[in-house]
């Protein structure tokens, strides 16, 4: 029997492959694992999840991979929202933005100090994560990596289990507490590796390796956050209005004024949720969507705001809708000639 003081580590976990790859691996070495997973405000599965959805086509339910992963492996998992603290990373990242909205190596920089200040508070000796060399241009290199190491105030004591062997030998490593060479040697963005080690490790169920969860990745939604800091102060949007951005069709009136036009049911739902502080239009009618204006419309905007929303109604080709706006107590019904079917595109956001 071995007289090794229990070695306690802290995983940074997502839930997906890669990462419950890392937590069986090092779990396998005999080290006591807790997990930490951040809530940042910006992971698609929490969208989906504010919009009443349950499950994606494919019948897969929307949760917390992190908590599942970490029910699998019987490891306790902290989920710590950071969403309020984490804007600033992506209002003004230090280190840029990858192809979309992604401040990755700032935000790398923020989990990792966060998972430090975890790491000492529960006595865990080092980090480990779920990164593949090569697999993400922008913060699985090695110069990044060591930077991102630096700055987080964690050098030599982040471990990446899957590709331990091709990088420098941590701190773990050096210390015996855990064995290199049951670690591995991975590389690239290929997954069919991690795929058959899932099953040798009886990892069960994990989410589809290239989907990801991170809505800043995502062009359409960069181009929309992008269009929201060139007509606001960051400082003064609200929470919910970064979930507005993955919901409905955007259209810019003017420089303050922007409507969101709902696609579907779930969305129309969560538009209403808004009717206090916003206007809202819809066609009586007619069927059709919901219309959330976000910003202050002069009356002339509204007028002009009610012909968008006949133009997504079934009475599209009337040649009049009645629409109903209203805004908290107040309302008003205005009839308007529906907007021409090409004439949006450019303001489609
Ligand atoms: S993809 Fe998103 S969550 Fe992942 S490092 Fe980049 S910004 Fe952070």
């Amino acid at each position: 029997m071995s007289s090794r003081e229990p070695i306690k580590a802290l995983a940074l976990l997502s839930g997906g492959l890669d990462s419950s790859i890392a937590l069986s691996l090092i779990k396998s070495q005999g080290i006591e694992v807790e997990a930490v997973n951040f809530h940042t405000g910006f992971c698609l599965t929490d969208a989906h999840r504010a919009l009443g959805r349950t499950a994606n086509k494919n019948g897969t339910p929307y949760r917390n991979e992190a908590l599942r992963a970490g029910a699998h492996e019987q490891i306790p998992v902290r989920v710590v929202d950071v969403s309020k603290d984490y804007l600033p990373v992506v209002t003004k990242p230090r280190y840029g933005y990858g192809q979309a909205m992604n401040p990755c190596v700032d935000c790398r920089i923020f989990m990792l100090t966060r998972a430090r200040k975890i790491m000492e508070e529960i006595g865990a000796k080092f980090v480990f994560t779920g990164e593949v060399l090569g697999q993400r241009p922008m913060t699985q290199h090695l110069r990044a990596m060591q930077l991102i190491e630096e700055q987080s105030g964690l050098p030599g004591l982040i471990l990446r289990p899957l590709s331990a062997r091709l990088l420098p030998e941590t701190t773990p490593e050096k210390m015996g507490w855990v064995d290199r060479e049951k670690l591995l040697a991975l590389t690239g963005r290929g997954r069919r590796l991690q795929m058959l080690l899932a099953e040798q490790l009886k990892i069960g169920e994990y989410p589809q390796p290239a989907g990801g969860c991170c809505s800043l990745v995502d062009p359409n939604f960069a181009r929309r956050l992008r269009d929201l800091y060139d007509h606001r102060d960051p400082e003064s949007i609200q929470p919910e209005e970064y979930v507005m951005l993955k919901v409905g069709r955007h259209i810019r009136i003017t420089a303050q004024v922007k409507i969101i036009v709902g696609r579907n049911e779930s969305e129309n739902r969560f538009l209403e949720m808004w009717r206090a502080q916003r206007w809202i239009l819809t066609t009586p009618d007619h069927p059709g969507p919901t219309t959330l204006v976000d910003g202050e419309p002069t009356d002339e905007d509204l007028a002009e705001i009610a012909r968008y929303a006949a133009r997504y109604c079934d009475g599209k080709h009337a040649p009049e809708v009645t629409v109903l706006a209203r805004r908290g107590e107040e309302s008003r019904t205005l009839r308007v000639v529906p907007r021409g079917e090409y004439d949006i595109a450019e303001q489609m956001l």
